[in-house]
C-alpha cells in the first residue's frame, strides 16, 4: 500500500478499472468443493488471480495432548503461502504476516463453530495459497468456510470475506494486485450470514466518511460472496443427492 503513486492510472474514461470491473464489482470466483480425499472437508477456490486450497480435519482428538481444552475444542487455522505463489519467491515457513493472518482468520470462525460441543477435540483448518494476487486472506476464509461445511462440521452459518479499498481517490470493491500495491487503503472483512463482522483489518488511510462508504460496500461484497458460496454448495450437494437417488 503506497500513497504516493499519483502516476498510476486506475480508471479508464468510462470509470472502469484496469481489469474492466466496475468499482463495486468483485473478481470472478470459481469453487470446487471436496477436492481432497484424505481431509474430512476441502475446497479449491479461485478468485481473480488467487488460487487457494483449504483442508479441514476434525473434530478429532487434539494432539499434542497439552493443546486439549477441557471444556471445548481447540480451533486451529494455518494460512500458508507456497513459495511459488508469488513472483519473487516467498520465503517458506511461518512469517509474522502468515501468523497474523492465521490468528485473525481463526477468530473469524470462532463465533460460528460449536467448539463447546467437542471438549478435548481439535478442529484443524489448513489453507495453502498456490497463487497470490491480492486478497489471499479473504479467498482463504471463503474456501475454509466451504471446507468446514464439506467436513460436516455444524456451524451457525457460513463466513464470507471480501475487501474494499481506496484507489485513485475512489472507494472500490475487491482490490486486484496493482490496486493493492499502489492504492491508498485496503479494508478486508469477514462476515457471518446474519451480518456480524468477525474480522476487520485496515491498511492505509481513510477518512471517517470514506470508511463508512467502504464498510457499506465491503458488506455488500460479502453478501455477493455468500451467494456464490451457497450456489457452490447447492451444486455439490445436488450431485450427492442425485447419486443417492441412483443408488435406491
Ligand atoms: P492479502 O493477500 O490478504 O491481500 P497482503 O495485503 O499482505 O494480503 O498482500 C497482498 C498481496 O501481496 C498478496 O496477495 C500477494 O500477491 C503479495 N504478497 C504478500 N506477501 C508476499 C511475499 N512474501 N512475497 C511476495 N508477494 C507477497
Amino acid at each position: 500500500m503506497s500513497s504516493n503513486q499519483t502516476d498510476v492510472v486506475f480508471f479508464d474514461e468510462n470509470g472502469l478499472r484496469t481489469d474492466q470491473r466496475k468499482p463495486d464489482e468483485i473478481r470472478p470466483m470459481k469453487i470446487k468443493i471436496g477436492v481432497l480425499s484424505r481431509a474430512n472437508g476441502s475446497c479449491y477456490l479461485e478468485w481473480g488471480g488467487n488460487k487457494v486450497i483449504a483442508a479441514v480435519y476434525g473434530p478429532r482428538e487434539a494432539h499434542p495432548r497439552r493443546m486439549q481444552l477441557a471444556g471445548k475444542a481447540v480451533i486451529r487455522y494455518r494460512y500458508n503461502m507456497q513459495s511459488f505463489s508469488v513472483e519473487d519467491r516467498a520465503r517458506p515457513g511461518p512469517s509474522r504476516r502468515s501468523s497474523e493472518i492465521s490468528k485473525v482468520s481463526r477468530e473469524a470462525f470462532e463465533p460460528v463453530l460449536f467448539a463447546e460441543d467437542y471438549p478435548k477435540a481439535a478442529i484443524d483448518i489448513f489453507v495453502e495459497v498456490l497463487q497470490a494476487d491480492a486478497g489471499t486472506r479473504t479467498a482463504a476464509i471463503n474456501a475454509a468456510s466451504l471446507a468446514l461445511v464439506d467436513a460436516g462440521i455444524p456451524m451457525r452459518g457460513l463466513v464470507s470475506a471480501c475487501a474494499a479499498g481506496k484507489v485513485g481517490g475512489k472507494i472500490v470493491l475487491d482490490l486486484n494486485k496493482p490496486e493493492d500495491n499502489y492504492g491508498e487503503a485496503d479494508l478486508p472483512i469477514a462476515m457471518t450470514e446474519d451480518g456480524k463482522i468477525t474480522l476487520i483489518q485496515m491498511d492505509g488511510h481513510l477518512t471517517p466518511s470514506e470508511f463508512e462508504e467502504a464498510m457499506a460496500l465491503v458488506q455488500q461484497g460479502c453478501r455477493q460472496v455468500l451467494e456464490i458460496q451457497k450456489a457452490a454448495l447447492l451444486e455439490k450437494f445436488a450431485s450427492v443427492m442425485d447419486d443417492e437417488e441412483d443408488e435406491v
